[in-house]
């Protein structure tokens, strides 16, 4: 596959947007981010590169009302743990989804958001981001 017609700073971060981790063949973990050594068997041979699911659950979520430098003006918003479907576990932003909503077990599913008007190149980046799905 190739990405040639993505913007240039979509192509040097495939993480931001494939969710790319990895999963040991060993003891069939998935790992999100991608681990050196698989915690479990300490095998590095054996860990292969793999794109995560697009959907998962809640696990835990907060809302969050003092955000971090860069995002103070999208506050209030919610920041949840994540159970993928291969149970690997992310943090995320939760968007579009109604406040009721937003609860432990709730389906979500990653979507594609802008993450900030600039980066440290200009451009405007995006990554991934989740929303609650029936
Ligand atoms: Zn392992």
């Amino acid at each position: 596959m190739t990405h040639a017609c993505l913007p240039l700073h979509w192509r040097r971060y495939p993480e931001r947007y494939l969710l790319k981790g990895n999963y040991c063949e060993n003891c069939k973990t998935a790992f999100f981010p991608a681990r050196v050594v698989c915690p479990n068997c300490r095998r590095k041979a054996l860990l292969k590169e793999k794109e995560m699911p697009r959907t998962g659950r809640i696990i835990s979520f907060t809302e969050v009302f003092v955000g971090p430098m860069g995002f103070e003006h999208e506050t209030p918003y919610f920041l949840a743990l994540i159970e993928l479907e291969n149970k690997a576990k992310i943090l995320s932003q939760i968007v579009d989804s109604k406040k009721e909503s937003i609860r432990e077990g709730a389906k979500v599913k990653k979507v594609f958001r802008k993450i900030s008007d600039t980066d440290k190149e200009g451009a405007i980046a995006y990554g991934y981001k989740f929303k609650v799905v029936k």
